[in-house]
């Protein structure tokens, strides 16, 4: 796919604005400044009374206050204020800052925190105060739906999906969603959203929504989806990439279409069958069938047929899909057939795919360092990039570590499933061993690298692009943001960050680790506004949210941006110029996705 090229064939993408930084082939968006650039980097949710509370000031040359003020703002106004110290940040990347610490600010109520020449957005302090923002990320599905006329939104759409691209028949793939700021319906992208709610369901059940709505909500927009994710299922058991596609034989097509089956807009059916949707698919099969079991059993178990069709088509992984992100994949999937069979086979199938993906950690030291390690690789090999995305012409050219713009800690998350789910098998230590190596080597000590604790993107060796990589040990580099310079696939990485606050939360609780779970809702924070741009990124939530790149629907509550990426000094960049600009604005299903996994996640955990 190439998105640049249609959004510029449309018309989308602006004259240069400027070409004083940077090459001339870069993006407009990586040479802008214009936009908000508050100092006070605050989420715009809140708190849950005993979390963590945080301010980040960012030291724009002006004199540092001494302190701040947290005012309650809300009705009837109360006298209540607390002041407190701002203290110098220890020196990290993206310049100098101010941290003020208000954890001991339990009292609900909604607030403002007050410098002498700025106040951030109001954010509440409450129980809820993530929690109640669930509906309107699951509400976005509901408006993402195709095949079908979504009131206010758009009317039925592409009843006509698809063509077989191999000999031009129809075949009936209608329904699913629309993954993006597009109309396309990609496999591995639209599945994320099944996974958001049913990691959903699980960990919160029918009080996911606290007015009570019940889990039929979620079970019903799962059963739309996955609809058409049964229709993707080919007859010898493996399914299809997707919906998308022109005539003309590649996958970049995007519109709407006559409705007539057998005309000339036809879309097509992604043919190619990869390893890793059938690894998601099969994950998502499992889940739906445990999902289901007391609602619609007939209906679970047409699903588990059907995910174990798959899992025998697909065979066991081999040569190029011997890599930790398909690994880690079919180890959650044998994982969630085993929660949903109870057949020990499957288990041991589970812990037998986790010891290839132990097999691929980097547990000694690359790159001439000594104080890294516990990361997967991107390919099979921890010292070479060899894994398909990490070679020259990929997204991730000389990545060091396994790098995703969605599932980035897929990794960890499939050790910690297996940690949570066979605490007493015999490989058990040896996965808490690998784990604790990778959140102690690998994650804390990058997360610390800034005042913010992101997780960068991961690691590289050296500078295989010409653009900034920050310096770590030895050879090898980091960035916070992908490499700009690499494809031009490059894109914001709420998923990413996401991901990595799901991972960490479910190591908090397994390793009763509170410090895991402080780090995750820093990620989340940095989505939801604790950002150099004080931007939320969900539209219906917070304040400056940036225009989405949606051009067939418009804005759609409860979307989730690409968000914050980086240019080609790895330094943050956000177009706020009206959403025309897919790196950064663009809508996109596993950010959606992840939300729901990772603030589900973290509402298990207790308070705080
Ligand atoms: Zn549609």
């Amino acid at each position: 796919m190439n998105r640049r090229d249609f959004l510029a064939s449309a018309g989308l993408v602006p004259a240069l604005a400027s070409a004083q930084q940077g090459v001339s082939s870069d993006p407009p968006v990586m040479r802008m400044t214009a936009g908000p650039a508050p100092t006070i980097a605050l989420n715009h949710l809140g708190f849950t009374p005993k979390a963590r509370k945080l301010l980040i000031v960012r030291l724009t040359g002006r004199t540092a206050p001494p302190q701040f003020t947290i005012r309650d703002i809300s009705f009837p106004l109360k006298p209540f204020s607390l002041t407190l110290p701002l203290k110098p940040a220890p020196r990290g990347d993206f310049g100098d800052h101010l941290i003020g610490d208000f954890t001991e600010l339990e009292r609900a109520g909604q607030y403002r925190i007050f410098l002498p020449d700025e106040h951030s957005v109001p954010f509440f302090v409450r129980d809820d105060a993530w929690r109640r923002t669930l509906p309107k990320p699951v509400s976005y599905f509901h408006a993402q739906r195709c095949g079908v006329e979504v009131p206010n939104v758009h009317p039925a759409c592409h009843l006509d999906d698809a063509r077989r691209r191999d000999n031009g028949q129809h075949l009936d793939v209608t329904g699913g969603w629309h993954d993006a700021g597009d109309v396309r319906k990609g496999m591995s992208q639209t599945m994320a959203n099944g996974f958001g709610l049913m990691h959903l369901a699980r960990n919160l059940g029918e009080k996911w929504d606290l007015v009570g709505s019940g889990l039929k909500v979620l079970l019903d927009e799962m059963r739309w989806g996955n609809t058409y994710f049964l229709k993707m299922q080919d007859t010898d058991g493996l399914v299809w990439g997707g919906t998308e596609g022109e005539a003309g034989g590649n996958n970049t097509g995007n519109n709407w279409t006559d409705n007539q089956i057998g005309t000339a807009d036809d879309r097509f059916i992604i043919w190619r069958k990869s390893g890793n949707v059938q690894a998601n698919w099969v994950t998502l099969q499992a889940m739906v069938a445990q999902a289901f079991q007391a609602a619609d059993a007939s209906y679970a178990q047409r699903c588990l047929e059907a995910g174990l069709r798959c899992r025998r088509a697909a065979g066991v992984p081999s040569g190029p899909g011997e890599n930790a992100g398909e690994l880690a994949w079919w180890t959650l999937a044998d994982l969630e057939l085993w929660r949903a069979t109870q057949q020990v086979s499957w288990a041991d199938s589970a812990a037998a795919m986790a010891g290839r993906l132990l097999a691929l950690q980097a547990t000694d030291y690359v790159g001439s360092q000594k104080s890294i390690r516990g990361f997967w690789p991107m390919g099979r090999t921890a010292g070479a990039p060899d894994a398909p995305g990490a070679g020259p012409g990929g997204r991730y050219p000389g990545a060091a570590s396994f790098q995703n713009d969605a599932h980035s800690a897929v990794p960890g998350h499939a050790m910690m499933e297996l940690i949570e789910a066979f605490p007493k098998h015999p490989d058990a230590q040896k996965w808490r061993e690998a784990m604790r190596m990778h959140l102690e080597e690998f994650v804390v000590p990058l997360c610390g690298r800034s005042v913010y604790r992101i997780m960068p993107s991961g690691l590289f060796f050296g500078s295989p692009t010409k653009e900034h990589y920050r310096p770590l040990e030895g050879e090898l580099t980091y960035r916070y943001f992908m490499p700009a310079r690499a494809d031009g696939q490059w894109q914001g990485l709420t998923a990413h960050l996401e991901s990595w606050a799901f991972m960490l939360a479910k190591a908090a609780r397994a390793f009763e680790r509170p410090e895991y779970r402080d780090l995750a809702w820093r990620q989340m924070e940095w989505v939801m506004g604790a950002n150099p741009f004080g931007a939320c990124l969900m539209t219906g939530e917070g304040a400056r949210n940036p225009y989405p790149l949606s051009y067939f629907v418009g804005v759609i509550v409860g979307g989730l941006m690409n968000g914050v990426a980086g240019n080609a000094d790895d330094e943050p960049i956000l177009n706020f110029d009206g959403g025309i600009d897919w790196h950064t604005n663009e809508y996109w299903s596993p950010h959606v996705g992840y939300y729901l996994a990772a603030v589900s996640e973290l509402e298990t955990g207790g308070r705080g």
